[in-house]
């Protein structure tokens, strides 16, 4: 057991497993905000940190004077905790913020003195709908093998995985400014569609509509334009993880995609989770890469990632339609899989990212593509899951699924779990499907 929270050295490592809060709700073990966690969000457009089921403003602990003279002494806190974004706090030196996480950890641990300060300030942390961080750009990946090798064998039976796939993590610029909060309605678009492979197309409402399950992260530190991120650094670029959703037309993606890549099937929405779980609070959860199989190329030296680390994050979705709410069903799970079997890793992506010289900005956003694990029950788009709507899924209701309908909410869920240690998670990142304007 750790020793008892003193005021002379108010830092505590929150990593330690046996570390335990007094707020109530962050020790009950199915919360996925243990005193382990800790993640940062926007409570009310205010920087905030998630505990259990609360969230401390860290600006009104700030001027209610709760923090230690080494914290509310950094330089400019006050104004970077007085943005409606998590952008100029990541930005940060990665050992102060350590600091401010060790801290957090001693206000929030069991018999620690600041609590009778800390908890009159505590907010119900259930509202919170706010993208963490003001994205200037936008990136999708498509690190999943099986994710890969599953759409390629449907677009292109003889030839699945294109020559470059094993060499460098595919992806293209996707759209910051439609980027959206978990829990705001997405309306289903208008595109170009065709019935025959060669056209003609009609405009209309899209058919096909689906979802992408998706791990993202936000840059914290940036590289200058012209310089890159080394790959041994680029673990220390990222400031945390979140859950997104990249929601998809696939009518659209079929006729438009080529030559150039996704373009209106991906960019009327995107959603993700308010809370950005910190690199730190995963660092107990990262693993070994799926091995390469003796066939696949060497990994060229700047993408070559002496860690070689991905993390242990269990993903799974759920789809409620308008009906299940009605009459309470639970929603029905579609699939399971784990963030652990990507080929290419966040260091990877970021690394090759800024490999060319790209100035990666803090508040950017890299999504590594849809997460697909070997079995069938853990493909993360409906496209894979219903094998291009031949498969159905039937919901709770009775009703099938190939594609989303209309009122259809997509709920994703992501967590860490391993004997011995509080269970580490992201929330959920939930929409719902709105019918054509
Ligand atoms: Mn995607």
């Amino acid at each position: 057991m750790s020793s008892l929270p003193t005021a002379k050295d108010p830092f505590i490592d929150p990593c330690d497993p046996e570390l335990r809060s007094w707020v109530a709700s962050a020790r009950d073990a199915s919360n996925d905000f243990p005193i382990q966690n800790l993640p940062y969000g926007l409570l009310n457009g205010c920087v905030a940190v998630r505990i259990g089921d609360s969230a401390l403003v860290l600006e009104e602990a700030l001027e209610q004077g709760v923090f230690c003279a080494e914290i509310a002494e950094i330089p400019d806190l006050d104004s970077m905790l007085s943005l409606a974004c998590l952008n100029a706090f990541a930005e940060l030196p990665n050992q102060t913020l350590t600091r401010i996480r060790m801290h957090l950890a001693w206000l929030f641990a069991e018999g620690s003195p600041a609590r009778k300060q800390i908890e009159p300030l505590l907010h119900d942390a259930v509202n919170t709908y706010d993208v963490p961080f003001y994205v200037g750009d936008y990136t999708d990946f498509y690190a999943s093998l099986h994710h890969a090798t599953n759409v390629g064998s449907m677009f292109r039976p003889t030839n699945p995985l294109l020559p470059n796939w094993k060499h460098l993590p595919i992806g293209y610029h996707g759209r910051a400014s439609s980027i959206i909060v978990s829990g705001s309605e997405v309306r289903r678009p208008h595109g170009q569609t065709v019935s025959n492979d060669d056209g003609p197309p009609s405009f209309g409402a899209v058919k096909l509509m689906d979802y992408e399950l998706e791990v993202g992260f936000f840059v914290g530190k940036g590289n200058e334009l012209g310089s890159t991120i080394p790959i041994t650094q680029a673990w220390s670029h990222i400031f945390g993880f979140v859950l997104v959703n990249d929601w998809s037309a696939r009518d659209i993606q079929k006729w438009e995609y080529q030559p150039l890549g996704p373009f209106l099937a991906k960019n009327f929405a995107t959603s993700v989770s308010p809370w950005v779980v910190t690199r730190e609070a995963l660092e107990p959860f990262c693993v070994q890469g799926p091995p390469r199989s003796a066939d696949d190329p060497q990994t060229l030296p700047y993408l070559t990632d002496p860690q070689g680390m991905n993390i242990d994050i269990t993903l799974e979705v759920f789809i409620s339609s308008a009906i299940m709410r009605e009459k309470n069903i639970e929603p029905t799970l579609i699939s399971r899989g784990s963030f652990k079997d990507m080929f290419w890793t966040p260091a990877q992506m970021l690394a090759h990212h800024a490999s060319n010289g790209c100035n990666m900005q803090v508040g950017d956003l890299l999504a590594s593509g849809t997460v697909s694990s070997t079995t069938k029950d853990s493909r993360g788009c409906l496209l894979e899951r219903t094998w291009r709507g031949s498969e159905p899924i039937t919901l709770g209701d009775g009703t099938e699924r190939k594609f989303l309908n209309d009122g259809d909410e997509v709920i994703m869920r992501g967590f860490c779990t391993k004997p011995g240690y509080p269970r580490i998670g992201f929330g959920e990142c939930r929409g719902i499907v709105l019918p054509a304007r």
